[in-house]
């Protein structure tokens, strides 16, 4: 089944901007389109304005306020129907796993938007797109990414993880929670966790290990977001040598010296960075055809997403 996310629909190619234009993503419709089913919104168009349309900016008020305005005429100021609009818009998006949006928007960007003061000059760092403020205020567990940053291939990566996460989250344990749902979840995701954040791989054992006196709703919700802030952490080339030094562990009784030593100097080539992870990954999977191990068989690390995606190659 696909995996739903949201996207400003000018990164999907619809001719939705103030000037008749798109900002059409290749990667996203080439790649991420087979595999997740967009769901396009335009707010600006969603708010009743036309294309082509006045430009807008956010402007700085001198109270500290932040306000969506038509660039030249500051007193047309659309901010609360653009509030209102993500209310209304973002209730029906509850199942969600992740959300692509336009960089530099007033509207739809991430952060750095230019934010603007009276006398024409800017804030220095900029502010965040009144709509994607909404969006992330109102889902701050989502992956949230903008179409400019999915260039870079960590960020890339981390974003396509995450919602792949997500969705499994949302498949293993939005229908049957149960405490036995929530240990299998977490215990699949060990390594992974190991990986993004060693610090929150214990906080979050301690969660699960006090699940008995949790209502489980209320479990759902501290579990779903202490799960996405650890995996929103960059997985560091040192964290992901030791899950691999981990994973070398398992195979110590069944591999030969050769073989052992064949997949130390791998993780050593990986760790020094001449190599990608795929490589000490693939004779690990290797190793567990030849030697199955029902623990490891399971790990999401080891399989986070489809290999077609090829987000690990340059990692
Ligand atoms: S950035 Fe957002 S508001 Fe602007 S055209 Fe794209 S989808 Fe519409």
């Amino acid at each position: 089944m696909a995996i739903p996310v949201g996207i400003s629909a000018c990164v999907l190619g619809q001719k939705v901007r103030f000037d008749g234009g798109h900002k059409q993503n290749r990667f996203v419709v080439d790649e991420l389109s087979k595999h997740f089913e967009f769901k396009p919104v335009c707010p600006e168009v969603g708010i009743g304005m036309t294309i082509p349309r006045p430009a807008i900016r956010l402007l700085q008020l001198p109270n500290g306020d932040e306000r969506l305005v038509d660039s030249k005429v500051h007193e047309t100021d659309y901010t609360d129907k653009m509030k209102q609009f993500a209310d209304k818009q973002l209730t029906n998006f509850d199942p969600l796993c992740g959300y692509v949006v336009c960089a530099k928007s007033p509207t739809c960007g991430m952060e750095r938007v230019k934010l603007h003061i009276a006398n024409g000059n800017t804030v220095p760092g900029g502010s965040v797109g009144i709509y994607t403020r909404e969006l992330m205020a109102r889902m701050p567990w989502l992956p949230v990414e903008e179409d400019g940053r999915l260039q870079d291939p960590v960020l890339r990566e981390n974003f396509v993880f995450r919602v792949f996460s997500l969705n499994d989250f949302y498949q293993s344990l939005r229908e049957m929670r149960s405490y036995d749902g929530f240990v299998k979840f977490h215990s699949r995701y060990k390594l992974v966790l190991m990986a993004h954040s060693p610090s929150a791989y214990k906080e979050m054992g301690r969660l699960v290990a006090s699940i008995k006196e949790w209502d489980l709703d209320l479990f759902y919700i501290e579990y779903r977001q202490q799960f996405m802030d650890a995996i929103k952490n960059r997985a560091s080339r040192s964290n992901k040598t030791n899950v691999l030094m981990h994973l070398q562990g398992y195979f110590k009784r069944s591999l030969t010296k050769t073989q052992k030593q064949e997949l130390a100097e791998l993780i050593m080539s990986y760790r020094n960075g001449n190599q990608p992870i795929l490589a000490p990954l693939a004779l690990i999977n290797h190793y567990l055809k030849e030697y199955p191990d029902p623990y490891l068989q399971l790990q999401t690390f080891l399989n986070p997403y489809p290999e077609e995606l090829k987000l690990r190659y340059g990692l």
